[in-house]
């Protein structure tokens, strides 16, 4: 379970997230959008630290994230938590030097001690659950931008997570790429793994969703189980918001 209470973040002046609180369940869909700027990437950066936040408390199943370390502490603690969160952002950020099934192998190998051969039997059965085995042997570059999502799902996955973050997967896609990638998300919502998605597709939301948050300058405007904030929303902002993205 992830647990946020009162995360505050700004960049000099400029406060991004204004106090933001949300419990995700485990096993629970919780999907954030709202308007350019308002702050969602910011804190899926922040939950998994690449952009501490200035104030409030990040929980991942009982474990306090932003621990007030220093030095080597902090960067042992900080490792062992991004291990337990994958994440994946609208740039595919695969290894390009490294074979599909080499960009899922190396962080069991190299981070969680697996044994290289362990590591193959791992990815392999991932990359067929992503529909790509037959890429194992594929590096990046010859990959489409759906191929290339998957394997990074696939990757992030290797690492046995236990909640993903998932920042806009699907924004960069060519439009005939999009379902491919959706799909794979569905699949991990129908096996129960935990998710934060940030994303601009409603009706995806819609679908995969046990709770949306609807944010706008850095607070969380409106929020509740998909049928109301994206069908029956009671914000005014939440409403116009949608009238320009249905
Ligand atoms: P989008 O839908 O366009 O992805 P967003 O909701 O994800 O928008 P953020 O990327 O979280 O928005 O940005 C929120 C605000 O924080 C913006 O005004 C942005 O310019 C600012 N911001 C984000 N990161 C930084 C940074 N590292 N330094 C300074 N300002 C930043
Ligand atoms: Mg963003």
């Amino acid at each position: 379970m992830v647990l946020l209470k009162g995360i505050r973040k700004h960049f000099g002046s400029h406060e991004v997230l204004k106090g933001i609180d949300l419990t995700v369940e485990r096993g629970k869909i919780v999907s954030i959008i709202g308007p350019s700027g308002s702050g969602k990437s910011t804190l899926l950066r922040s939950i998994n630290m690449l952009e501490p936040p200035n104030a409030g408390e990040i929980w991942l199943n009982g474990e306090l994230v932003n621990q007030p370390l220093t030095g080597r502490a902090y960067e042992t603690h900080i490792n062992a938590v991004r291990q337990k969160m994958g994440k994946v952002f609208q740039q595919f950020n695969l290894f390009p030097h490294l074979t599909a099934l080499q960009n899922l192998t190396i962080g069991p190998i190299k981070l969680k001690g697996v044994s290289p051969a362990e590591a193959k039997v791992q990815a392999m059965e991932l990359l067929a659950k992503v529909g790509l085995a037959d890429k194992a042997d594929a590096y990046p570059a010859r990959l489409s931008g759906g191929q290339k999502q998957r394997v990074a799902i696939a990757r992030a996955l290797a690492m046995r997570p236990q909640v993903m973050l998932f920042d806009e997967a699907t924004s960069a896609l060519d439009p005939e790429l999009v379902d491919e990638v959706n799909l794979v998300m569905k699949q991990l919502a129908a096996e129960q793994m935990t998710m934060l998605i940030v994303t601009h597709e409603m009706n995806f939301a819609a679908e995969v969703s046990d709770w949306v948050l609807f944010m706008e300058d850095g607070l969380v405007v409106e929020q509740g189980p998909p049928e109301q904030v994206l069908k029956n929303p009671v914000m005014a902002r939440t409403q116009s918001f949608l009238r320009k993205h249905l």
